[in-house]
Parts: structure tokens; sequence; C-alpha cells
């Protein structure tokens, strides 16, 4: 069997993090297979898909790198075929037109409420063999039913909740084309999973109810059943429905914010999927190891911690080009421009084991490139009187030394035993004036790259 799997969003808003997590498995799944991932726009409501959304699902699997094989395929332009399909199926008597006014059918759904009963269509309209229809109303634009099967039920072996079975009593004759022939949603999802050969229907389990649905209308058609995935929630870390409020939830804020992709795509691929205790892999070794066996049934939580975590080994890892081009963008938003000196690959390289984002390290490096906003609480704790003659006594040395970080640590030293002080005593002040804040990496390092110009300027105005 050749695999053949679909990402199928409606775009109704921007790339959600559980659509991503569902379009990266189909798409893992396709590669181990060798098979094909399709993109499948499902824009057939009208009122809620924008051109926009579409733009932003595109935009957000690029940055995942999450490539297609086909499509993008748009629902709306396959209008004609469903309608095709549709045509068929009254022919061939799986689907029929009832002429149930909307007054009918709530009048029919309060008296099954009254008694007790789940509402459903009664099929007065179904054709049944020796039942006589009543006569068709003129005034009255028909909407199509699929003539669901009566007894029985339908079945499938869910690849991530196991074996499901629906009676087919539960389920009334849906609609599958509203009264101005438009067909609805559940129906344009058979006929494309039909029609486009899928083999593995990898999706949220929101719509577990419509697989049995699906299933009997595929069944109609003459069509094979794919298999059927249903991924479970994500929660967000306090166990309730992921929002804003837990944070981005947007593929692309993520993007915002300073998280690479690769980090976002390691966490994603974890969050109810596990390959032992493995936690960090490359896309390309997920692709070889995942399958749906490893998919847990209960809703995933997400976990900020540990994605800032695989950001930050990310960070590590980045290329110094993609991390000098992520500064440059990122500082320029911070309204900061950088200049050739000093160097910003070794700016980068200084900094870049500790940050968890690309916009902390971005603008944990501004002060390199701008005057740095002295944090009021450090300089008060460390920019005290009995430390400006020791430090007047280091700029001094510092205009005569090599620049070099170890000589820079040299002269701290000599002004350190000078004064019989600890190094911290001289360090901190130092941190607090050159940078702006008590925490950096080891200062002359940070001398060494600011240049002696800079250093001493700064020490001065401070
Ligand atoms: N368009 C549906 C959604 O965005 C997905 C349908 C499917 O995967 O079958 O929720």
């Amino acid at each position: 069997m050749i695999v053949r799997t679909r990402f199928a969003p409606s775009p109704t808003g921007f790339l959600h993090i559980g659509g991503a997590r569902t379009a990266l498995f189909s798409w893992a799944f396709a590669k181990k297979h060798g098979g094909t991932f399709i993109l499948r726009i499902e824009d057939t409501d009208v009122a809620r898909s924008t051109p926009e959304a579409v733009q932003a699902i595109l935009d957000g699997m690029q940055w995942l790198g999450l490539d297609y094989d086909e499509g993008p395929f748009y629902q709306m332009q396959r209008m004609d075929r469903y309608k095709e399909v549709i045509r068929k199926m009254l022919q061939e008597g799986s689907a029929y037109y009832c002429y149930c006014s909307k007054e009918e059918l709530d009048a029919l759904r309060e008296n099954q409420m009254q008694q007790g009963l789940k509402p459903r269509y009664d099929g007065r309209w179904r054709p049944e063999e020796g039942k006589t229809l009543p006569e068709p109303p003129q005034d009255i634009p028909p909407v199509i039913r699929f003539k669901n099967p009566k007894d029985g039920h339908v079945s499938w072996n869910d690849l991530v909740k196991g074996e499901i079975s629906i009676a087919n009593q539960e389920l009334d004759d849906l609609i599958i084309a509203r009264a101005d022939g438009t067909p609805t949603y559940n129906f344009c999802v058979v006929v494309d999973d039909w029609e486009m050969g899928i083999t593995q229907v990898i999706r949220g389990d929101d719509h577990v109810n419509n697989t049995p649905r699906q299933i009997n209308m595929l069944k109609a058609l003459g069509a094979t059943i794919p298999q059927y995935a249903h991924l479970s929630m994500i929660l967000g870390g306090d166990g309730q429905k992921l929002s804003k409020r837990h944070g981005a939830v947007s593929v692309m804020q993520y993007d915002e914010d300073g998280y690479l992709p690769e980090a976002v795509l390691n966490y994603l691929a974890r969050l109810g999927w596990s390959h032992g205790d493995d936690e960090i892999f490359s896309k390309q070794q997920f692709c070889e190891w995942f399958d749906l066996d490893h998919i847990t049934p209960s809703a995933a939580q997400f976990n900020t911690d540990k994605l800032n975590w695989l950001n930050a080994h990310y960070i590590k890892q980045a290329s110094p080009e993609t991390l000098a081009r992520e500064m440059k963008k990122r500082l320029a938003k911070l309204h900061v421009a950088v200049s050739a000196q000093p160097d910003l690959f070794a700016v980068i390289d200084l900094y870049k084991e500790r940050a968890n984002t690309l916009n902390e390290l971005a603008a944990s490096i501004a002060y390199f490139y701008q005057k740095p906003v002295i944090d009021q609480a450090a300089a008060e704790k460390h920019l005290t009187a009995d430390i400006k003659p020791v430090i007047a006594k280091l700029a001094d040395l510092l205009g005569a030394v090599d620049w070099q970080a170890e000589a820079i640590h040299h002269a701290i030293n000599e002004v350190v035993t000078q004064y019989q002080l600890k190094f911290p005593k001289v360090a901190m002040p130092l941190r607090v004036m050159l940078t702006g804040i008590a925490q950096s990496p080891s200062i002359d390092q940070v001398m060494a790259l600011l240049g002696r110009d800079e250093v001493l300027t700064r020490i001065n105005q401070a």
C-alpha cells in the first residue's frame, strides 16, 4: 500500500499548535513510509474562512518545514465535483431529497425532547420499499440527505483509540447538500478523502463523532475505507483547554517570541508521542522513528519550560549564520543597529549558552551596540563610593594594557590585590557600568569585545 496522508485545516484562524501537531504527524507518517502528504484547505465555511487565514496556514507550515507533495487543494474549487457525486448518489438511491421545513423540524425536535428522546430526523422523506412518500411541496427547496444504513454497526480500529463501534441507529440521515445546493462539510471530506486516495486519516479527536458517518458514506460510494488515527487534545499546563492565556497558541507567534522552528517541531513531536526516553531528535530522525503505535490516547499537556529547554538546546546548536541573521532582525525590532564592531559572531558566541529564546539573546547583547540601560537597583548596590578609587585605578591600568581578555583579567587582578578585595567586588560594578546589569559572562571577555575606548567611555560616564 502506498501511504497517502493529508492535513485538512479550515482556514478560519491562524495555524495553532494543535493543528501544527496534526500536520506534523501526518507529514511524518507519509515521509516514514515513502508516501505522499497532501495539503487540503477546507474553506467551505465561507462566512468564517479568510485569505489571511489561508496565508497564515501556508506560512506556518513553511516555517516548520512541513512541505507537502500535493496541493494545496481548495474545497471551494471542487464544488462541481461534489455536486456530481451527489447527483450520482441520488440516482443510485443512497441519497434523497427532504422537504421538511424549518418549522417542521423544530416541532419534531421539541416533541422528541419532551418525550425524553434524543432529537433526530425521523426519516419522513426517506424512500423505503413499499412506503409512499408525501407529495413534494412547491414552496420548499429541498435539502439532500444521505441514506444512512438503519441496522448494524459501523466499526473501525482507531490507530490511537482502539476499537470503536457505533450503532447505525444512533446516526440519523445526514444532510449532504443544503437547500441552495451547496454540499456540507462532512460530505466534502468524504469525497476528498476518497478521490485523493487517503490511506490514513490523522486528525484531532474533535472529529471522532464524524467518522462513523463518513465511513458509511465512503461505503455507499464504494470507496476503500482509510485507517483513522484520532489525536487527543492538547491542554495547557494547568490541564485546561489550550488558549491564549497559556501563552502563544499560533505557530507564527512562536517565531515572533524567539523560538526556532527546530525546537517547536521537536517539542510538538513529543507532545503525545514517545520514542523511549528520547527527548531531542532531528526532523529526519523523527521521520525514521515516527509511528502511530506510540501515540498516547490521553490528552497531552503543554509545558512551556520543556519547550524553553529544547529551544535553548537548538540555539546552542544553531549555525553562526542563522543566529547572526536572527539577531540582526530581532535587534532591529529593538531599534538597535548592529555595527561591524563588536563582532556579532563573537558576541553571540559569548551569550548563546545563556538564552532560552532568540528574543532573550537579542535583548542580552543589545548593550554591545547601544549605551547600556543601567539597572537602578544594581547601580545602588554595586556602584558605591568606596569602589570609585578602585575603578579609577583600574581605568588607568586599562589605558595601557594589551587589549586581550587575559591581560584585562590581569589588570583587574592587580587592583583586586592592591586594594585587598575579592574579585567580584570589582567585577560586579564593572558589569553594571558596562552592561547595565550585574549578570554577564566573564567580564574580561565582555570588555575585550566592547573595545578599549568604549569601555573607558562607559566607565567615565558611570
Ligand atoms: N477541516 C477540519 C478542521 O480543521 C479537519 C477535517 C479532517 O481532518 O477531517 O478541523
